[in-house]
């Protein structure tokens, strides 16, 4: 048995046993790297050297009997989360020899725990796309079909987990970028609670939105993750001073006597028929936990990804002025220009992508004086409208369950040409993030041709154990098949 395959928990039992050790799992998870790195493209930036070497420090501390809880466990970290002496791009030119002198409060988490990082995932450039495709450096390619997207905008951290490239990893979630490429890859992600886990050292994107969350092969391996990254952080205001429950205790509590909410508005047309066919098949299984399935309304649906594309934007818009060339990052090659502005422009023309220069322009514009009440404002409003209808939702149920994508993963170059395909590929997912709420999406089947499909769940603010406890008792006793990608 390869070792890269295995899951947290089962190796985590291994070391404590003495039946492995860091430097074989690490050493296992780089021949797996050198076999299909090439083929897949999950990473910005490898860590073999310091990887190895944590790896044998590890050992020695191991064999000292001091094991923590991801003692010599390979672990990757999306590319937009600072890590101290180890470049961090964004996916973006314009950072593309960006250093950071700190870590991530996360990263920071994770080492103080044990984890060897393996290295930095890809991403779509500063976290804006639906499929790894706008990332500065190369396109990951799904696990189970290498001329398929993996999803995005953590497309590398999705793929990764898929591939066996390491144990779990880490992504950012702004509108769907944990759960969606977590169902086109086969693998479990998970959205916390906005406010949930510190987002200092993650560069921003969308300040009210982001949230960083786990990619792991199994449920339990989520609710270890999420044990050590969720908590108060001092260093980012808008993490929530609240205590954090053990996350494993909700792994094997059942769901008998739950109530479980279906939305009629995610069961729309243009919904491929094998997801809402694996959709309607977890149901019954559900169901046949001793969980009750009742239909609710989010009568608001319609409008989130319309307040999403003027939130998202114009939040990014203001969080990317401060890439100027000037004190890090990239500065414009072809000459200085006559004055500071025509620096600027020269940077940011050459530093940054197409799609987010879009999305520089959308959220400036909507942000404009004049605009900001019918644009910003307006959204703002709606934005608590969709709230609303979860915290309604939520009176009569105890999570919320949709399909995670409308679609399963789509061809490289399809959908480039079509921003607003594109957009639509979130329309299930962005709700959460609108609403602060937390979700998660577990595998629940594969299509005819072999790609994963995911389930997603939803519930109230901090009830990310509600969706931990109902993953887990789906994953344990659900009949869907586990594959695994053929590279
Ligand atoms: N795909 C969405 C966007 O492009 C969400 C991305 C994300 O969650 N980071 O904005």
């Amino acid at each position: 048995m390869e070792l890269s395959r295995l899951t947290i928990h089962e190796l985590q039992e291994m070391i404590k046993k003495g039946e492995t050790t860091s430097s074989d799992i690490v050493e296992s998870v780089f021949k797996r790297i050198d076999a299909v790195e090439d083929k897949v493209r999950s990473y910005i930036t490898l860590l073999r050297d310091s990887a190895l070497e944590e790896a044998q420090q590890a050992d020695r501390e191991i064999k000292k009997g001091n094991i923590k809880t991801l003692s010599g466990i390979p672990i990757a970290v999306k590319d937009i989360m600072c890590t101290r002496g180890v470049r961090t791009t964004c996916g973006s030119r314009i950072l593309h020899n960006y250093v950071p002198p700190y870590d991530s409060t996360v990263v920071m988490k994770l080492r103080e725990a044990g984890a060897i990082f393996v290295g930095k995932a890809n991403m779509d450039e500063f976290a804006m796309g639906s499929s790894t495709e706008t990332s500065y450096f190369e396109i990951t390619k799904n696990p189970w079909d290498l001329e398929r997207i993996p999803g995005g905008s953590s497309g590398g951290s999705a793929a990764a987990v898929a591939a066996d490239e390491c144990i779990a990893s880490l992504g950012s979630d702004t509108g769907g970028s944990i759960r969606q490429p977590a169902a086109l890859c086969g693998v479990v992600g998970l959205k916390p609670t906005y406010g949930r886990v510190s987002r200092f050292g993650l560069i921003a994107f969308a300040s009210s939105l982001d949230q960083i969350g786990p990619f792991t092969k199994d449920v339990e391996d989520c609710a270890i993750l999420m044990n050590l990254i969720a908590g108060h952080d001092p260093m980012d205001s808008t993490s929530v001073p609240t205590s954090v429950p053990d996350y494993r205790e909700y792994l094997s509590r059942g769901i008998a006597g739950w109530t479980v909410g279906i939305p009629k508005e995610y069961f729309i047309e243009g919904i491929d028929p094998e997801v809402s066919g694996a959709i309607e098949k977890a149901i019954k299984e559900i169901e046949g936990l001793g969980a009750k399935c009742i239909e609710v309304s989010l009568p608001h649906t319609d409008y989130c990804v319309a307040a999403y594309y003027i939130v998202a934007p114009a939040e990014a818009s203001s969080n990317l002025a401060r890439y100027d060339g000037v004190r890090y990052g990239l500065r414009s090659e072809s000459g200085e220009g006559e004055d500071l502005l025509e620096m600027y422009k020269r940077t940011r023309s050459e530093g940054f992508g197409a799609e987010v220069k879009r999305r520089i322009m959308i959220g400036t514009y909507a942000l404009s004086s004049g605009y900001y009440d019918a644009y910003y404002k307006k959204a703002s409003q709606v934005r608590t409208l969709i709230k609303r209808d979860f915290e309604e939702s939520f009176k009569k149920c105890d999570v919320i369950l949709t399909p995670t994508t409308p679609t399963p993963a789509f061809k490289i170059g399809e959908k480039t040409d079509d921003p607003l395909q594109m957009y639509l590929s979130d329309i299930f997912t962005l709700s959460a993030n609108l609403a602060g709420i937390p979700g998660i999406s577990v595998p629940c089947g594969y299509t005819k041709a072999g790609l994963p499909i995911g389930l997603q769940l939803l519930a109230g603010h901090f009830e990310e154990g509600k969706l931990i406890q109902i993953a887990s008792a789906y994953e344990k006793h659900s009949k869907t098949e586990k594959r695994r990608p053929e590279i």
